[in-house]
């Protein structure tokens, strides 16, 4: 490891880089190899070298680990008391917190995405477990029904079982414990897939689960691939829900590979988000908040603004701008504070984004890209770029890029945009930008997404509904509508009186 790569990090951050090590997985509370003893390499995006070893599962460590989540389901966590599961939730919330300084490095080491981005990120991740301890004590309710003086029918919500939670790498640590936190909080068993190209954090993860000493089997990790563990848990009898997030096609197969066992599936998929800006719009802010939405995350972002619309008054001046913004946007090492775009996850994932704007010269866009600093050859590196001359019919508008590329188009009508901005199998996101009000509610609402943002960038509330329409997904998470989906509702009826039965053979 190139210590000069560590300026801007903690000392707890370079301890922890320095002790990596390789990954076993998590299983009935033991750090464990897998069956078979194989494993797979992890590699730096930044150096393209291995940077350790995964213990690689299959089938016999999903059985195992499902196994484990049962007992535990059957067993000490389902019969806890509400408050003490909620203590266990709260103390994972506590041990992230004190952990964020090592997380947040390890997650940029693994990834590429810069490091002020993932300190933001990990910074979430403690929440989203307060978040849902609270929302379990004051939200998890059920309702009342009075039947004349006959009968009073009430709801209740209890735990589905053990939960199957497969995630991608482009944000792993927060899109874990975004997972995680509902499902344990609820008072189910988890079994997580993490994504095989980013396993550092979730391994940490597991040691600090470990730490907060949740009864054994509450939680595992099996890490692996999608084909072989991933598939291996989609189609466990015994996993009573998968939720799932990543590809689209991805989502599709996992469908048809847990149809036979019946489950429960919350899909959030991928995306190809319109952002649109009228002429009325303050365009310094549209323009701040289009930047940011396509190239934060470097541009490995579900919910990122890949498709710019903007009215053809201020086209010319915006897209002049975007250009000078794309220009001075800083690429480089993840580990730097001043980075804003790192490098790509994975050779194979560059590979794609590459073809992408080889394509997108073929179908006659005009590529215009920043700069990547000459001595990064090593890494995945892709700079930001802008697609001038796109159009709905090209295949760069029409497909999830997943990388630093926006494409750019203009329109006149507020009819013209909305329909252009359907014009995809997506429903994501969405983001508008108009002053005047009514237009905005207008559009915003026309829009085929599952979220719309007007004015404004993809600030959250975690109270709100999170996930996609179309293409983008099934169901929401997020808030109490993640209840809907981690916990069964059963109906409860019970007689006050006599009521009439018939005397069948009486
Ligand atoms: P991916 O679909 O390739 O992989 C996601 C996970 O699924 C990984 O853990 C992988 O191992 C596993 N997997 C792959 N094949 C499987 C199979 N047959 N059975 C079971 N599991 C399998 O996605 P990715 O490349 O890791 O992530 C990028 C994608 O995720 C993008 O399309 C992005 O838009 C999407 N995404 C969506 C959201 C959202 O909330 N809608 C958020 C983040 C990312």
């Amino acid at each position: 490891m190139d210590d000069s790569r560590l300026q801007d990090v903690s000392e707890a951050g370079k301890r922890a880089i320095a002790s990596i090590s390789d990954v076993p997985q998590y299983i009935d509370g033991n750090f464990v190899d897998s069956e078979s003893k194989e494993k797979f390499e992890n590699i730096s995006p930044f150096t393209n070298t291995v940077i350790n070893q995964v213990a690689s599962g299959e089938e016999t460590d999903i059985n195992k680990a499902v196994k484990a989540a049962r007992k535990a389901f059957n067993g000490e966590w389902g019969n806890l008391k509400l408050k003490e599961r909620l203590n266990y939730i709260y103390r994972i919330a506590d041990l992230i917190d004190e952990h964020i300084n090592e997380i947040a490095p390890l997650e940029s080491y693994d990834t590429g995405l810069p490091i002020s981005q993932t300190k933001k990120m990990v910074a979430r991740s403690a929440h989203n477990f307060r978040f849902y301890a609270e929302m379990v004590s004051s939200r998890l309710v059920g309702d009342v029904y009075q039947v004349d003086d006959d009968f009073i029918n009430y709801t209740i919500h209890k735990p589905v079982g053990i939960a199957g939670l497969i995630t991608p790498w482009n944000a792993p640590f927060m899109l874990e414990t975004w997972k995680i936190a509902p499902a344990l909080a609820t008072g189910n068993t988890v079994v997580l897939k993490p994504a095989e190209w980013s396993p550092l954090t979730a391994h940490r993860l597991a040691e600090i689960i470990d730490k907060a000493e949740l009864p054994d089997g509450v939680f595992n990790v099996v890490h692996g691939y999608g084909e072989t563990a991933g598939a291996s848990l989609v189609a466990h009898p015994d996993v009573e829900l998968i939720s799932f997030t990543g590809e689209t096609t991805t989502g599709s197969e996992i469908m048809k590979n847990g149809a036979d066992s019946l489950k429960q599936f919350s899909m959030e998929l991928g995306g190809k988000s319109p952002i649109i800006v009228f002429d009325d719009a303050d365009v310094e802010r549209a323009l701040d908040a289009c930047t940011w939405g396509i190239f934060s995350f470097n541009g490995e972002r579900c919910t990122a603004n890949s498709r710019l619309y903007v009215h053809e008054n201020i086209a010319e001046f915006f897209t002049a701008k975007l250009k000078e913004r794309v220009n001075n946007i800083v690429v480089g090492d993840p580990m730097k504070t001043d980075t804003q775009v790192g490098p790509l996850i994975h050779t194979n994932h560059y590979e794609n984004v590459k073809a992408y704007l080889k394509i997108a010269e073929e179908e006659g866009c005009e590529v215009i890209s920043g700069r990547v600093p000459e001595e990064m050859t090593a890494g995945n590196f892709i700079a930001p770029t802008v697609l001038l001359q796109a159009d709905n019919s090209m295949r760069v508008v029409q497909e999830e890029v997943f990388g630093p590329v926006i494409a750019v188009m203009t329109f006149k009508e507020e009819e013209e945009v909305i329909e252009k901005a359907n014009d995809v199998c997506y429903g994501l996101a969405g983001y508008v930008w108009t002053k005047d009000i009514q237009r905005g509610h207008r559009v915003a609402q026309k829009v085929d997404s599952g979220m719309l943002w007007v004015n404004s960038q993809n600030v959250r509330d975690l109270r709100t509904p999170f996930g996609g329409s179309k293409h983008s997904g099934i169901g929401r998470e997020g808030g109490h509508y993640a209840f809907e989906f981690y916990t069964e509702v059963q109906i409860i009826h019970v007689a006050l009186g006599d009521h009439h039965i018939p005397q069948f053979g009486k």
